[in-house]
């Protein structure tokens, strides 16, 4: 990645809005299909990734660790893991704890055998209610009194980033990501989004406030460091940012308004807990807080054997630890973890790393959930404004939203599109 700060007063062929999964996407299929094209990618914030995000905390001896997306999911057919091995990243394959010959701690509760059934049966009942209409949320799907409903709430939670009362069964039913199972980048999923960026022009903190596509030969990008002149805008900041007008478009888009706040970010945050001692904690393995509350914790133990707990929070109660802090954070993370591990283990905890999603600046939360009926509203966000504004990111993914290669597709197509659409590049002016 370049750091294009020399860019003002410029025109290019393509300018694409956020350095995320789906702009560095955009950028390298662009580049890739039509070389003779001057792209320049404008990003808000002081580095590439967006929400993949690698941090090397001090406390863990500077190891990688993913305060946004960590697990290539639907591996076998990931695009991020065929540029993994491309560009010598190490793919880790060690089953995650909810797949086959994963370590989910959960089944040896007490109680955790009947949890699991109960959940098994309710996404069984939503996918047997495909295509209901009109699309109800999912906690309609719950039973009442059925006496696992908050265990089944939590995974909604996890899932979505919101309570079930907000999410869409049709959305959920339409989410695929892909054949294979869940594997890791050793070195980190935010650090191969921005090694892959690395032939990318990155202007950085250069924050986009509004698209003017009134001209007919050229579409002027607004920005905290100027104007910009380009032929086609590729635009991939997140749902949030879209629906409280970060940026504005002239003439006004009310239909990507509309499309954008009815698939809001969910909230999920991570906590990195360095554990004093190993002792009895077994490595890459998986335990949920309670499986009594609905507002509980999800422990990944040792990820790739470091010294770490990674506690996983969504929805209000994310958004009510994010308020709260780190200390109260790992507060509540600690009374959980000595539950099952005992005050000894659980005294000895610090935190290393903790997300904040959605206090985070041009982004504001985790991944994007369809409210009820809302699920074809992702189309509507993703068509194309006279064949020269296109839209990507994450939301605009029909089966692989809320992914980092769901996000790098959208970003993939826009560019494909482009690339047949924009005749011989003017290069940069
Ligand atoms: C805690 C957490 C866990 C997750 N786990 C996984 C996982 O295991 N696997 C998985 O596949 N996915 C996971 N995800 C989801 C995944 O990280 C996202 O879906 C994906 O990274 C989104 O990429 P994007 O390019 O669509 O958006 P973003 O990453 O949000 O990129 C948009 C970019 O636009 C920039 N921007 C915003 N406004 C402006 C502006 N006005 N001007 C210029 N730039 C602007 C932003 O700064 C940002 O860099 C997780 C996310 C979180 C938060």
């Amino acid at each position: 990645m370049s750091d294009s700060r020399d860019w003002q007063g410029d025109a290019v062929d393509v300018a694409i809005v956020g350095a995320g999964a789906a702009g560095v996407g955009a950028a390298r299929r662009l580049q890739a299909l039509r070389p003779d094209l001057s792209i320049l990618v404008l990003e808000a914030g002081a580095r590439v990734g967006g929400r993949a995000w690698t941090v090397r905390p001090p406390l863990v001896e500077g190891s990688p660790i993913d305060l946004g997306c960590g697990w290539l999911h639907g591996a076998r057919t990931n695009v991020w893991k065929a540029i993994a091995e491309e560009i010598g990243f190490t793919v880790d394959k060690t089953p995650a704890p909810w797949s086959e010959g994963g370590q989910n701690l959960e089944a040896t509760m007490p109680g955790g055998q009947e949890a699991r059934a109960a959940i098994g049966a309710f996404f069984a009942h939503a996918e047997q209610r495909r295509g209901e209409k009109p699309d109800p949320a999912l906690s309609d799907l719950l039973e009442p009194d059925n006496p696992w409903n908050d265990r089944v709430e939590a995974i909604g939670t996890f899932l979505n980033g919101s309570p079930l009362d907000q999410a869409s069964l049709e959305d959920y039913n339409n989410y695929h990501p892909g054949p294979g199972p869940d594997w890791r980048i050793r070195e980190g999923y935010g650090a191969l989004v921005t090694a892959y960026s690395q032939p990318v022009p990155v202007a950085l903190g250069t924050i986009v406030t509004q698209i003017d596509h009134r001209t007919a030969d050229h579409i002027a990008v607004e920005t905290n460091r100027g104007t910009i002149r380009a032929r086609a805008v590729v635009v991939s900041v997140s749902t949030n940012v879209l629906a409280n007008e970060g940026i504005r478009f002239d003439p006004p888009l009310p239909e990507k308004l509309e499309a954008a706040a009815s698939l809001p970010l969910g909230l999920a945050n991570k906590l990195f807990l360095h554990t004093g001692t190993t002792d009895g904690l077994p490595v890459d393995a998986h335990l949920i807080g309670s499986l009594h509350r609905s507002a509980t914790g999800s422990y990944q133990l040792r990820p790739f054997g470091k010294p770490v707990i990674e506690a996983y929070f969504g929805g209000p109660l994310a958004h009510e630890l994010e308020k709260a802090g780190q200390a109260a954070a790992l507060s509540f993370a600690r009374e959980e973890l000595a539950s099952h591990f005992g005050h000894i283990i659980a005294g000895e905890l610090e935190v290393a790393a903790m997300s904040a999603w959605a206090a985070t600046p041009h982004i504001g939360g985790s991944y994007s959930y369809a409210r009820p009926g809302a699920s074809p509203q992702r189309s509507i966000l993703a068509a194309p404004v006279d064949n020269r504004l296109f839209f990507a990111g994450e939301a605009c993914s029909p089966s692989r939203f809320s992914t980092a290669h769901g996000a790098y597709e959208t970003g993939a197509a826009a560019a494909e599109k482009i690339a047949t659409s924009i005749a011989g590049g003017v290069g940069r002016s």
